[in-house]
């Protein structure tokens, strides 16, 4: 075997004492080899059977093997560049620019287990479908402080940049990672906020263990298996983390987004409920406690059940659920969440599962056929039981509804299918509202202490949405979620062409145009009022005589434009030329979800709850806070990144209504926390559909870098300047380098000129009020600060 290329061996050999290092580095400079270092007789000696020395040294030499092997085939580059154009950590580099070359590099790269590659400042993540050992604390050392030519592309190389830039210009960041469903964004944000606790060390470990595991508990709510992916995100999440102005970590804010609540009632074949569901029932079957929260121990509840058995089998056969569940106890007990809390919290989520087993039949008399009543009436007894409120009283919100009419109130009897409905409603109702609840109660947990100076902190955001999805069959849901994940990339293009041709042209600048497919008409297509596709739902949701099939009627009489078809044959189905693809839609109950009633009865009912938790859930009507007011003055279109940034402050209430008016307001409130951070991207992306390992998938990954505009994103990192910069901002951050410290230089272009000149950066441009800088610039500048 060739020799390990241990690179630092001071790195390695941290874990170990002085005298231990020097003899092991001696030792292993004199013959370097893995096998003879492990049988180095003073580990032997000295240590005798502790094996655990070993196999700690085993592990890191492996870590820097694999280091090792990825540094074989790179080449320094940006800063200290020799060869121009014979790089490849960076695409900008790519000296002949096509789809081809593109792909042939990122291929090259994947073969080699090169996940991460660079366009300039963004990074483009390959999903590498199986554990690598490149993600440990040795590596976030490594990546600490670095300039990125020191290593490899490194999704730590990107968070390092985000919280430098943090600490050095006293600005908020964001960090928003992109790409389709099963793409590896989530994972890609937990390396984000692991690097990310890992800078920001404060005294206070406590806090960084609680933010840890955040992730987890969050996600083992919000997540589920799907068609796609196996911890597929049913949710959007930006978690915020705080940090004081000289970096450390002081808290944590997660703010969420849309959850697909309609899974806790029914799922699609081949799919699951969220994995919560899955371990709170295996953790009490295996701790034989199902009993006592009035579960079946044959079958599991119907919401999560599909019927194959299958989840039975794995309950019983496989302990990973119940490992989880006691993963869970553990977060919710790091976090600080009080036993009552999670005792409520347990007795909501089997209530839920209780309640979905509630049956109606139709009592059929001879004046009455919309009746109905509850074959199984131990069901409704446990469910009423665990939500703690009247047995009766649930009965009767779910069987009849009351009608106020002309002052006086009517009660009516509902349908077996109404009060399923009405079942169902309730149970999604309860699921959100809890969600919601445990993200409010981390928040309050994870605020900073008053003590520390908050009001001068600053913070790095990190969008985890989730991705576009295009199944087999796609509902309401999907539409929702691929809308979410057109805006974001209407975002990226805002950022990455769109203000920054604009900047040319107004600072006189003669910079080629790039090229590039603007999704804005298509967003207007859903978000203009009043003729957008979400305000038609909206509107058409008003009419009680209207049906899925006037919705798409209506539709297809309204939206005349390119990105929208309705295939023949099939009457609710419509089709929507997205920028990721072609999705065709299924409208069927599109109606119904859009209006997302809840009735006052069981409103009403759930109030009454000695559960004090689930009390305060139905306390008050859930609003969201945050909204832009002025999107209601310019009219709505695509949320407009520019827009956003000119009126950051103006928010108004919402009254929540209907789920499209709503996701429109959700969409506004991510957007505008967006805005106020400098923004780093993660395009990441999926090279097969298998999930296989080293699998590159030529045409899927083309695709992808197609449609997330990947060649012209490299197009305009090559041509562009992707830094402009007040020239009184810039003699503020650089004037270090061309003038003495106590001096007060004016921001002036000649300063600037003054500066940049002293530097010896080359390729730069002076505008009317700005510089304009390449990205890598930005690196040097700030190398050159440190020196100074
Ligand atoms: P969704 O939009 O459905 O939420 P996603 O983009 O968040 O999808 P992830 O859940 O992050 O996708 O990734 C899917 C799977 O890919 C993970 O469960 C994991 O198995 C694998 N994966 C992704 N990134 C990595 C990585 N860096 N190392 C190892 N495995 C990874
Ligand atoms: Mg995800």
């Amino acid at each position: 075997n060739p020799p390990p290329t241990l690179l630092h061996p001071e790195k390695w050999c941290r874990g170990f004492n002085h005298f231990i290092s020097q003899c092991l580095i001696k030792d292993f400079e004199k013959r370097p080899s893995v096998t003879h270092l492990l049988e180095h007789p003073f580990i032997k000696q000295v240590h005798g059977k502790d094996m655990s020395l070993q196999k700690q040294l085993a592990e890191l030499i492996q870590e820097q093997q694999q280091l090792g092997s990825i540094a074989k085939t790179r080449r320094p580059y940006h800063v200290d560049r020799a060869d121009k154009y014979s790089l490849d950590d960076d695409l900008v580099n790519l000296e002949v620019l096509n789809e081809d070359t593109i792909i042939q590099q990122l291929q090259k790269r994947y073969a080699d287990l090169q996940i991460y590659t660079y366009v300039g400042d963004i990074l483009i993540a390959l999903n590498p479908f199986q554990n690598l050992s490149i993600y440990s604390p040795q590596f976030s050392r490594l990546y600490h402080g670095v300039k990125r030519s020191s290593n490899p592309p490194h999704i730590f190389a990107s968070a390092d940049a985000a919280y430098q830039s943090m600490v050095t210009f006293s600005k908020d960041q964001c960090i928003i990672i992109s790409g389709e469903s099963g793409a590896g964004k989530t994972e890609s944000a937990h390396l984000i906020v692991q690097h990310l606790t890992f800078l920001g060390k404060a005294n206070n470990r406590a806090l960084r263990e609680k933010i840890l595991q955040v992730n987890p508990l969050v996600e083992a709510f919000g997540n589920a298996c799907t068609a796609i992916n196996d911890n597929s995100s049913r949710f959007g999440k930006y978690l915020e983390m705080m940090f004081t102005p000289t970096g450390a970590v002081m808290g944590a804010k997660i703010s969420e987004y849309l959850l697909e609540k309609s899974r806790v009632v029914k799922q699609a074949v081949g799919e699951k409920n969220f994995h919560i569901f899955y371990y709170i029932y295996a953790g009490l079957y295996h701790q034989k406690k199902l009993s006592e929260y009035r579960l079946p121990d044959k079958k599991p509840p119907r919401y999560i059940d599909n019927e194959t058995g299958r989840v039975m089998h794995d309950i019983v056969t496989k302990d990973s659920y119940g490992r989880q569940f006691e993963a869970i106890q553990h977060c919710f007990r790091i976090i600080g969440f009080t036993d009552e809390e999670v005792y409520s919290v347990y007795r909501i989520l089997t209530g839920i599962l209780n309640t979905g087993n509630i049956e109606f039949a139709a009592i059929s008399s001879q004046h009455q056929t919309d009746k109905s009543e509850v074959p199984n009436p131990e069901a409704l007894d446990n469910a009423a039981a665990l939500l703690s409120i009247g047995s009766e009283e649930l009965q009767e919100a779910l069987t009849s509804h009351c009608v106020v009419t002309r002052g006086e109130t009517i009660i009516r009897t509902n349908t077996v299918d109404k009060a399923a409905d009405v079942r169902d409603a309730m149970s999604k109702a309860l699921y959100s509202r809890l969600f919601s609840w445990i993200v409010n109660r981390i928040n309050t947990l994870l605020q900073p202490d008053k003590n520390i100076c908050a009001e001068n902190g600053m913070n790095v955001g990190i969008l985890d949405i989730f991705g576009f999805e295009n199944f087999t069959r796609n509902s309401f849901e999907q539409l929702c979620i691929n809308i979410a994940n057109e805006q974001i990339q209407f975002y990226f293009n805002q950022h990455i062409f769109a203000l920054e041709q604009m900047e040319y042209q107004s600072e006189g600048i003669d910079a080629t145009a790039v090229e590039y497919e603007d999704n804005r008409p298509l967003l207007d297509m859903f978000l203009q009022k009043p003729m957008g596709l979400l305000s038609l739902l909206d509107e058409e949701s008003r009419f009680p005589q209207a049906t899925d099939l006037t919705l798409v009627d209506k539709f297809e009489d309204n939206l005349r434009c390119k990105y929208f078809w309705r295939p023949k044959g099939v009457e609710l189905s419509f089709g929507i030329q997205h920028y990721a693809g072609k999705v065709l839609y299924d409208a069927s109950a599109f109606l119904e979800k859009n209006r997302d009633t809840l009735p006052a009865d069981v409103v009403v009912v759930l109030r009454t709850s000695e559960n004090k938790l689930l009390q305060q859930l139905f306390s008050s009507p859930l609003t969201k806070t945050g909204i832009p007011a002025f999107m209601d003055k310019v009219g709505w279109s695509a949320v407009d990144t520019m827009e956003v940034m000119r009126h950051p402050e103006e928010t108004t209430n919402m009254k929540r209504q209907t789920m499209a008016s709503y996701f429109r307001y959700s969409l506004m409130d991510l957007l505008s926390k967006m805005v106020v951070g400098q923004p780093h991207f993660i395009r990441c992306i999926k090279p097969n559909d298998d999930r296989e390992a080293l699998m590159f998938s030529h045409e899927r990954v083309l695709l992808q870098l197609r449609y997330t505009g990947i060649l012209e994103t490299v197009k305009i990192r090559q041509k562009g300047y992707s830094h402009r910069i007040l020239f009184e901002e810039f003699v503020k951050r650089y004037y270090y380098l061309a003038f003495k410290a106590h001096e007060t230089p004016l921001g002036s272009r000649e300063n600037c000129l003054a500066i940049l000149e002293k530097s010896k950066l080359d390729n730069w441009i002076l505008g009317k009020t700005k510089v304009f800088l390449k990205y890598y610039h930005i690196e040097q500048l700030n190398l050159f600060l440190r020196e100074v």
